[in-house]
């Protein structure tokens, strides 16, 4: 069984703290700081550039996938961290892309993550002539799974509402028309339970920052089934995905399997504070933790929705079809998250209506969402979040 009170210890939430948006960039964990540090001083300040080899910084990309890998059910050796989630999805696409190259449309949902979206788009206009991006209502994906599709590019859980797609079967329906699934885990990995291998997914990519804690700026992964990784030619063809990148040749070759979705340099103090958030990770069973995040999830709608009625839950209500975030729309939800966030309870907010909490066992108990409930409650009974301060938009919402 996974102790979460032991877990809990593990992160530096300050005093007074109620965080509900580990969806978003998760917590510090004490580790990383002294990690941090320790790299800042006895790798790169002592053994300067030596530290590449000593201090194994150029191993890192693959040492810090494969830690994810168990996380997200992918086999040794078919995870690598690098870059941002942008570049991956770019990345993935265009692998997948070329492995079905008769076909040119890209099918998508209409609760994708933008960046997602637009990344597709940039990508299908470079190849021009014919490739096109289809985007259809979640539910109505599986119907549009025909012979003129390429790639299914979906994200599992939708970072608004926190539905969730059936990752399995829409992999076999896609299968079974001859398309190629790029799967977008950003609210998946460390929020539940995910099976690459056992749902035979082709591509897959996610970010750190969110449910795993590796801070702000943390590197993206990226899967690629091993059935595949000898094959896929990357289109990002940098100089740390050839085989052979201290030989300096002219010509790209693709490095052995997943190594060739390097890129460049990877960033490696940000390796660093992932790796120390990663040690959380160690005795965590995903199916212990799924079964404490609906717990966790179902009390927080119980109590919002018997002491707020204004607002209206927008998760699906039944906890199987959702992610580990829960999503209430009250027309206010700006100004409501910014008076809740003033009295220490930490959500976020996302256009046009919707406010946000993550459910993160790691960290969060049933006290805390008892807390974050009464809060709430105070605040939508009283109106204290209609004031001036809290309408006033910041850059980040
Ligand atoms: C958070 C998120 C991103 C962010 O991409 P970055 O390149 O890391 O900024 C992309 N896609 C999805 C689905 C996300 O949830």
């Amino acid at each position: 069984m996974t102790d979460f009170s032991a877990t809990r210890a593990l992160f530096d939430i300050p005093e007074g703290v109620i965080y509900l948006d580990g969806n978003s960039l998760g917590p510090l964990p004490r580790s990383a700081a002294d990690r941090v540090k320790t790299a800042i001083e006895k790798e790169w300040g002592s053994m300067l550039i030596t530290a590449w080899n000593r201090a194994g910084w150029m191993a890192l990309p693959s040492r810090l996938g494969d830690r994810i890998g168990r996380l997200i059910g992918a086999e040794p050796s078919s995870v690598v961290t690098g870059d941002t989630l942008s570049i991956k999805v770019y990345q993935a696409l265009a692998a997948g892309l070329e492995l079905n190259p008769e076909r040119h449309v890209v099918l998508s949902d209409t609760g994708n993550f933008p960046t997602d979206l637009y990344m597709a788009e940039g990508l299908l206009r470079q190849l021009g002539s014919g490739y096109r991006l289809k985007t259809v209502a979640p539910e109505e994906v599986v119907d549009h799974l025909d012979e003129t599709v390429a790639v299914l590019m979906l994200t599992e859980v939708d970072y608004r509402t926190g539905r969730k797609h059936d990752m399995a079967a829409l992999t076999k329906a896609a299968h079974d028309r001859g398309i190629i699934t790029v799967w977008d885990l950003a609210h998946s990995a460390g929020a539940l339970p995910v099976d690459l291998a056992g749902a035979n997914a082709d591509f897959a990519v996610g970010c750190t920052y969110k449910f795993l804690n590796g801070g702000p700026g943390a590197p993206a992964f990226i899967y690629v089934a091993p059935r595949y990784a000898e094959k896929v030619r990357p289109a990002l063809s940098g100089w740390l995905g050839h085989e052979a990148p201290f030989a300096f040749d002219l010509d790209y070759r693709p490095g052995q399997g997943i190594e060739r979705m390097r890129v460049g340099t990877p960033p490696v103090l940000q390796m660093v504070a992932l790796d120390a958030a990663l040690d959380a990770w160690d005795g965590v069973d995903m199916t212990a933790l799924r079964a404490r995040s609906i717990e966790l999830g179902e009390r927080f709608i119980a109590g919002v929705e018997a002491a707020c009625p204004q607002l209206r839950l927008v998760s699906p209500r039944n906890p199987e079809e959702r992610g580990s975030q829960i999503s209430f729309a009250f027309e206010d939800g700006y100004a409501a998250m910014q008076a809740l966030i003033a009295r220490g309870v930490i959500g976020d907010f996302r256009a046009p209506d919707i406010m946000r909490f993550g459910i993160t066992p790691l960290y969060l108990n049933e006290a805390d969402i008892d807390t974050a409930v009464a809060r709430l409650a105070e605040i939508m009974a009283q109106r204290l979040w209609d004031q001036p301060d809290y309408h006033r938009r910041a850059a980040v919402t």
